[in-house]
């Protein structure tokens, strides 16, 4: 992309109203404008990052072997009447009427409608086990939206439900989520580390929420220290066993490591003083188990192995896609700007043109253009007619994590130079090198 042809509104001020750096930086990096309390239009940018974490979640879910579809943002008040959640949920439940007086409501969460779709078609245990998600906006009417996309009214979640025919089998679907959780955030260059919660409005008893260590964070938390060396890596897991996926389960969660809301002192206090530490997070998912609390009230069941019907077990499975954005940036900027990990980068490198208008300029950096972009990947070409003060500050504000800098005095001596937003390390190179130092990066093969 040319940045002469791109939109990207980027504030020169700081907006008064946004109290954390990452609220600040989405809007001054012009990624998001608020249309209203806690409802936000999402700007090229800011999309382009929202679809990259996107991407990532599909395709760990595919790896998992769980199953996308699309449920509506609106549905009837039956369905909700009928588990008896209607009435409990509350205000935070956006409700309405259709000209016909019915009472409908915009979806604060989906158990009720993928059980509803299972219970229509899934009738025998041989169908199961079963994992179907959605991702999908969601309407809560929080009393206090605020921080931007991290606490919105309106925000976009990755919602998953498992369907299994016994309470064994629902918990291993539990452990691979937790597994393929762990993944995830990882490729998007995020820790949140598995913590024991409290259930909520969904139910149940077993549940992990998973929280990115951050001061802004809303959350307290008390962990063992140990908890923060842990990281998936690349290890390659075979979801269907049971063995692997509890093994991985018991590795990241048999330390000390739970939210305010089950926070139990005598046990913290058995961690060895020097480990203990109490911090705030951000909650970007969570887990549950609640076995058959939603199939018996909304009566689905399956013909078991004896012929007898069955009510499934089920849990689901949450990750707040919008409010990642935020804790990404919480986790990772300077003073200059955010600093995007590589994995959810809008654009995999900026070129800096130092003397637009210069031939020898202008033709390194078309050339670097064409071969970045016939690799697969996408530079942001900053090809404006502006001081070079003016194109650094728009490189790190907007922070992707890899710079190529083009002048004509460097070109005299056959280099560019290649500058790491994170470290701000420069280093001098001739242009085919900078493109192959990107693509390793990339893990893409310069020809
Ligand atoms: P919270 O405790 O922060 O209100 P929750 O526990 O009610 O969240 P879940 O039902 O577990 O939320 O939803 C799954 C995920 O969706 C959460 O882990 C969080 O990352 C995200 N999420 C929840 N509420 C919001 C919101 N108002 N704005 C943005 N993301 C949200
Ligand atoms: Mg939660």
């Amino acid at each position: 992309m040319r940045l002469s042809r791109y939109f990207l509104p980027v504030l020169k001020e700081t907006p008064s109203e946004a109290q954390i750096v990452s609220h600040r930086y989405m809007l001054r990096a012009g990624m998001i404008k608020q249309q209203a309390a806690g409802i936000y239009s999402w700007l090229p940018m800011g999309f382009k990052v929202l679809r990259k974490i996107e991407d990532i979640i599909h395709e760990e879910q595919a790896k998992a072997g769980h199953i996308a579809m699309q449920m509506p943002t609106l549905q009837t008040a039956d369905l909700w009447r009928e588990s008896g959640r209607y009435d409990g949920y509350g205000e935070e439940m956006l409700r309405m009427q259709d000209r016909h007086g019915r009472d409908m409501l915009f979806s604060p969460t989906a158990e009720e409608l993928f059980t509803d779709v299972f219970r229509s078609h899934v009738s025998s245990y041989k169908d199961l086990p079963l994992t179907l998600y959605q991702i999908q906006w969601k309407f809560r009417d929080e009393i206090r939206p605020r921080f931007g996309v991290m606490r919105g009214r309106e925000f976009y979640m990755k919602d998953g439900y498992n369907f299994d025919l016994s309470k064994e089998d629902a918990l291993h679907a539990y452990n691979r989520h937790l597994v393929s959780y762990l993944r995830t955030y990882e490729r998007m260059g995020l820790q949140a580390i598995p913590m024991r919660a409290d259930s909520g409005p969904i139910g149940g008893d077993d549940t992990h929420e998973f929280l990115v260590l951050a001061e802004t964070g809303e959350s307290e938390v008390f962990y063992d220290s140990e908890v923060t060396d842990l990281t998936f890596g690349d290890r390659e897991i075979d979801f269907d066993s049971v063995e692997q996926c509890q093994a991985v389960l018991e590795e990241f969660t048999s330390r000390y490591a739970r939210t305010d809301e089950t926070h139990d002192e005598a046990l913290f206090n058995q961690v060895p003083q020097e480990r203990r530490r109490v911090a705030r997070g951000i909650e970007v998912g969570q887990i549950f188990y609640f076995g058959t609390k939603y199939s018996d009230a909304l009566g689905a069941t399956v013909q078991g192995p004896d012929g007898k019907p069955t009510p499934v077990h089920m849990g689901s499975h949450g990750i707040g896609v919008s409010r990642l954005l935020g804790a990404i940036i919480e986790a990772s900027h300077d003073d200059k700007g955010i600093i995007w990990p590589e994995g959810v980068t809008p654009f995999h490198c900026g070129i800096v043109n130092l003397k637009q208008g210069d031939e020898a300029a202008d033709e390194a950096c078309n050339a670097l253009y064409a071969s970045l972009s016939a690799l697969g990947l996408e530079p942001l070409y900053d090809d404006r007619n502006e001081r070079a003060g003016g194109k650094f500050a728009t490189m790190d504000l907007i922070g992707l994590p890899w710079r190529i800098t083009v002048g004509p005095r460097g070109l005299k001596n056959g280099v560019v130079e290649v500058t790491c937003r994170r470290t701000g390390e420069n280093t001098e190179m001739p242009p085919e090198q900078a493109i192959a130092k990107i693509a390793e990066i990339y893990g893409k093969v310069a020809g």
